[in-house]
């Protein structure tokens, strides 16, 4: 392939300013990476292609004699990309967020290299390959893994197994495997195999509610999809690495905003800043590369915060391109002297960061059951697919809130820059009405989807054609022409979670229609009778306002505004019974699933109290008495009062944490979690409020840490 213009275009845009650009232009870059059907379809015969493919959609195992070939031809294929390591690459059970850094990927790097047995005098007793046995599944040391008391700890072993519906992919000459991780008992101990689990009950129950609904013919499986948005702060490692709060907890405890901060929205869509601008092109084109089409970028509300996301796929291979994502920019952020913060609240007093889950569901045949469509049928399967998501949300209301609650999501719920902790469902104000016409016996194609021509009211810019329904963004799960946004989704979260309960609610939506159909209802009848039962979960008002709290509380909406009131509500008998009933969880992996939500939360919150402590006594006191020394004698009273009141409260505050910290109950995670929120998070705040307040008197060269003005002004 000769060179591509744009190509040409870098290599002249070096030779003249001698800033080294990336060798391969992205866009002649992209894929070039991913083991994809495609790739297979090209390399691999073509009966093996279709079994492999086969068993994709009726869950048999691969051949031994079709993993051989495979396997050969992607060790060909690996090592043509520079490849020396594979890795099964999992996610294991960490528990919702909170991870510096972002919730990463697992792997060990095992080299393209095997025993020789065949030659009889072993001269070379090796050669490089990738055995096949090794390519589809793994064997490992389980035992530091999160287990949820899934796996006792003298019973260590762990499998991964290739999820063969996600490509593998050459990154950093390594071969990644996108794998599920089981126990030695085949019990799920990471993200990713409930997920596809959920998948599978997507397919069961949808094709049996199309079967039962008449609607969909040829369709053999279901999909469903999840286009992520990611926000993220990006800062200079230096601040990073001089902020123990950041380094030990992922977000600042300390600090108090510049005057001049998000007023305004100023820094939204704003041109991105140069080094940062290099650091998300970077992120681009390596992403790119193995296959991920990164989309859209663009600077965010807060100042230093940005946002990236790609085209949708399909959902287990957008989870595992958001994690590498998380990845392949704390790595090239590294290499440019930079920090990408994935925290949900790494600067208090401005926006934090979310990680909206575009999500939709449909068939193999292209029906998009979010999408109101052109068709008849698209239109019934429109207005049939929201009354079984409305049914799933409003039944499994709770267990929707727990995907979205970890410690450092609890900052941002509620705090008028997310959602609220309230989950309700927005599919649009049209459609509110066009619900209370089907429960008064209306038809079903009653719903009119067409775009809107506005006029813009100049003659240069033409009419504008608004979607069918205004965007909600103070609403949990707005509906966005074409899919629903789950916008609760905090940044450093693995998205396996939240889309897997999406896809288990809306299988239990369809399951029910279906179930009211075959047992003699009409279609219309059994949506009306869904709607009807599930209208209070339906919202189209502000979600932000104070008056929502109050109408939803009537309408006997759950408000679980903390991790540990959510988490209590995980295992309820309602929803380990759905999950059981979808073959997503065993009763027992729904109860390790609780633990380790429980276990997340606790660390997050004792280190965070811990960290505090040790910044209190070990840089901010003594920043005081430096300060107050300065101060002593040489200037009046009036210096010297406030700032001696002002240290002495921070004092008193930090006596009353360090006490509260020491008297945290031990041996029950729940009471240790409801005790962390209720009790040890207020001594938190008041600790930090004094010594923010201390910050507004303090000499600024003797304030120990960066500042919040210096890290989210540093580009
Ligand atoms: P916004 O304007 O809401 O910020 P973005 O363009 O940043 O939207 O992101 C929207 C995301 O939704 C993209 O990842 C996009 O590919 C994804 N998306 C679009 N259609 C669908 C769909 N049918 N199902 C799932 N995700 C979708
Ligand atoms: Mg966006």
């Amino acid at each position: 392939m000769g060179q591509s213009t744009s190509a040409a275009v870098m290599e002249a845009v070096t030779a003249v300013t001698g800033v080294v650009m990336p060798t391969k232009d992205p866009l002649d870059a992209a894929g070039t990476c991913m083991f994809d059907d495609k790739v297979m379809s090209e390399k691999l015969p073509a009966p093996v292609v279709k079994r492999f493919q086969e068993c994709l959609i009726s869950g048999e195992p691969t051949s031994e004699e079709d993993q051989k070939v495979i396997a050969d031809v992607l060790f060909e294929w690996a090592r043509e990309r520079g490849c020396v390591d594979f890795a099964h690459w999992f996610f294991p059970l960490r528990g919702g967020g909170g991870a510096v850094g972002g919730m990463l990927g697992a792997y060990k790097q095992d080299t393209l290299i095997d025993l020789e047995f065949s030659s009889k005098f072993v001269t070379k007793p090796m050669k490089a390959c990738l055995p096949h046995e090794r390519l589809f599944q793994g064997e490992t040391d389980g035992s530091s893994f999160p287990n949820g008391g899934l796996r006792v700890t003298h019973s260590a072993a762990a499998f991964t197994t290739w999820d063969r519906s996600s490509p593998p992919f050459a990154l950093n000459k390594t071969l990644y495997i996108p794998c599920a991780f089981v126990t030695h008992f085949g019990k799920c101990i990471d993200e990713k195999t409930p997920l596809l689990r959920s998948m599978d009950a997507v397919t069961t129950q949808g094709l049996r509610m199309l079967k039962a609904i008449g609607l969909g013919k040829g369709t053999s499986t279901m999909f469903s999809y999840l286009g992520w948005e990611q926000e993220f702060f990006v800062i200079r490692a230096e601040h990073f690495k001089a902020r123990p709060d950041l380094v030990n907890t992922g977000r600042t405890l300390f600090g108090k905003l510049p005057t001049r901060h998000q007023q305004g929205d100023l820094n939204y869509f704003q041109p991105i800043p140069g080094k940062v601008a290099e650091l998300l092109d970077r992120a681009q084109a390596v992403m790119l590369e193995v296959g991920c089409p990164m989309a859209v970028k663009h600077n965010e509300v807060a100042p230093g915060q940005h946002e990236m996301s790609p085209v949708f796929r399909v959902a287990n291979v957008s989870c595992d391109s958001n994690v590498l994502f998380m990845e392949v920019m704390n790595r090239e952020a590294a290499k440019l002297g930079l920090q990408v913060l994935f925290h949900e609240k790494p600067f208090a007093g401005i926006n934090g960061s979310g990680k909206h889950a575009n999500w939709s569901v449909g068939t193999d045949t292209g029906l998009n059951f979010f999408y109101p469509g052109k068709t008849e049928e698209g239109a019934k399967l429109f207005v049939t697919g929201i009354a079984c998501l409305s049914y799933g949300l409003a039944k499994y209301n709770e267990l929707v809130r727990c995907t979205v609650a970890t410690a450092g999501n609890d900052h941002r719920l509620g705090a008028q820059e997310a959602p609220p902790a309230i989950i309700s469902l927005y599919p649009g104000q049209g459609f509110e009405q066009y619900v209370d016409s089907v429960i008064a016996g209306g038809d079903l194609l009653g719903y009119k989807a067409e775009k809107k021509k506005q006029p813009t009211g100049c003659s240069q810019a033409m009419f504008i054609e608004a979607n069918v329904e205004d965007r909600n963004r103070t609403a949990p799960f707005p509906f966005c022409g074409n899919r629903f946004e789950f916008r609760a989704v905090g940044s450093s979260q693995n998205c396996c979670l939240p889309v897997m309960v999406c896809n288990a609610i809306m299988a239990a939506g369809m399951g029910q229609l279906a179930e009211m159909v075959e047992k003699g209802k009409s279609h219309r009848d059994a949506v009306a009778e869904l709607f009807k039962e599930n209208k209070h979960v339906i919202f189209t008002g502000n979600g932000y306002s104070a008056e929502w709290k109050e109408e939803a509380a009537k309408r006997g909406l759950p408000n679980l505004n903390t991790t540990p009131k959510a988490i209590a509500t995980w295992n309820s008998d309602k929803n380990t019974t759905l999950f059981e009933t979808l073959k997503i969880y065993t009763p027992e992996e729904t109860a390790a699933r609780q633990e380790v939500m429980y276990e997340n939360y606790v660390t997050c919150l004792s280190i965070e109290a811990e960290t505090m402590i040790n910044m209190a006594e070990t840089g901010i006191l003594p920043a005081c008495a430096k300060d107050l020394q300065k101060c002593t004698g040489s200037f009046s009273k009036e210096f010297e009062a406030p700032r001696k009141a002002a240290y002495e409260e921070i004092v008193d505050q930090l006596e009353k944490l360090k006490s509260g910290v020491e008297a945290k109950p031990h041996g029950d995670l729940e009471k240790e979690a409801v005790y962390l929120c209720d009790t040890l998070k207020p001594l938190m705040n008041s600790l930090r409020q004094a010594v923010d307040k201390a910050e507004t008197i303090m000499e600024t060269s003797i304030y120990p840490y960066p500042t919040y003005e210096q890290m989210i002004y540093s580009h």
